[in-house]
């Protein structure tokens, strides 16, 4: 389900009945979007679910077989890639090992009428926006996985495309430096004030660095919001599943809790652990239980409870107390888990 409509045309990106079949195969199905200038725009999903096609069509590397694109009003449907005002970042980075890093840059201009002493001037720019200008003359070679992507970044953000397009550009990077890369492409992109369309599986990048984010399922869009939106309130049971940790309560025990009918979803951040002779107060619901599994992680710890009402819930807390070496709670202890009525969002596409 697709929460956007097409609108008036003044967005960096329309999609419009996009679909596109390879052979009988159906990648993406009836997609309608609209990315808005200057917005970071994530496409997230699990593999196979149509993303890159998706961006694959944007860039104009594939045709889509139903639809229309446009970029800034204009349709581009039929447009060859290169007379797109759109740049493609990609995982593996593609630099030339044999060029060195201003080169590598201005390299993106060679199709350009202009000065040599423009180039270049313009590729140590693009240098200095990420902060690498002092590594002007090293080869890629001799360059950590982080910096090639950012000089990838550079040469792209140097023709001052309209739309960047980066499919899984962090992927090759260990979590560390994924994490640090995360803030600063974030930072690029605000201060070049461009559109950013950015794939990706993981949900914990998407939501850091997303003004908004398309939720994708087997070829289709199963919900478009910002991250708060996506993560808080899923509209389906495939979004509360995909985006983190979540506790699904059947329609069955929502009848009984909540007088609904709908699925419910509580993230397990929201669920308390009390003592088994806790029996509730007023907008809590209290379910009692045996703990079946704690699993200890550093800053936080996760619980399963195994409940009479016959859910098995997922309470998890921040190791915010003294430090210490002790459990306070152990495997098969009697427990009551708690949660707030509030803190349960019904799901209604289940
Ligand atoms: P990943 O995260 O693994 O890249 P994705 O969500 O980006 O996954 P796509 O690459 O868009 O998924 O692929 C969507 C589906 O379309 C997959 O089932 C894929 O096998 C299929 N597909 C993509 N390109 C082609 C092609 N050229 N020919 C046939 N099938 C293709």
């Amino acid at each position: 389900m697709s929460t956007d409509t097409p609108a008036s045309g003044t967005a960096a990106v329309s999609l419009r009945g996009i679909t596109k079949r390879f052979g009988d195969f159906t990648a993406v199905k009836d997609l309608d979007i609209e990315i808005e200038r200057g917005e970071f725009f994530s496409m997230l999903g699990p593999s196979g679910s149509g993303k890159t096609t998706v961006l694959r069509m944007i860039a104009g590397f594939e045709a889509p077989t139903e639809g229309t694109i446009h970029l800034e009003g204009t349709d581009i449907t039929h447009e060859a890639p290169f007379d797109r005002e759109v740049n493609t970042v990609f995982q593996d980075y593609a630099l030339f090992p044999h060029m060195n890093v201003l080169e590598n840059v201005a390299y993106g201009l060679t199709v350009r009428k202009m000065s040599k002493a423009e180039k270049y001037e313009r590729s140590r720019e693009a240098l200095r926006q990420v902060q690498l200008d002092h590594l002007a003359d090293r080869l890629p070679s001799q360059l950590s996985g982080g910096q090639r992507q950012r000089i990838a970044l550079a040469r792209a953000l140097i023709l001052r495309p309209k739309v960047l397009l980066l499919d899984e550009p962090l992927g090759a990077l260990d979590k560390q430096l994924r994490e640090q890369m995360q803030i600063e492409l974030k930072q690029i992109q605000r201060e070049a004030g461009i559109t950013f369309i950015f794939v990706t599986h993981d949900q914990e990048e998407a939501l850091t660095l997303s003004d908004r984010i398309a939720v994708y399922n087997d070829g289709k869009i199963e919900q478009v919001g910002s991250p708060r939106e996506v993560y808080e309130f899923p509209q389906t049971e495939f979004v509360a599943k995909f985006l983190g940790v979540t506790n699904l309560i059947s329609s069955e025990l929502s009848q009984q809790l909540f007088d609904s009918a709908s699925q419910h979803s509580i993230r397990p951040e929201r669920v308390g652990v009390r003592d088994a002779t806790f029996t509730g107060e007023a907008g809590t619901v209290a379910l009692q239980g045996v703990i079946a599994e704690t699993v200890y992680a550093g800053p936080q710890t996760r619980y399963l409870i195994d409940t009479e009402a016959g859910v098995r819930l997922i309470s998890e807390h921040q190791n915010a107390h003294a430090p210490r070496l002790d459990p306070s709670i152990r495997r098969g202890d009697r427990v009551t888990a708690v949660f707030d009525r509030a803190h349960a969002t019904a799901i209604p596409g289940a």
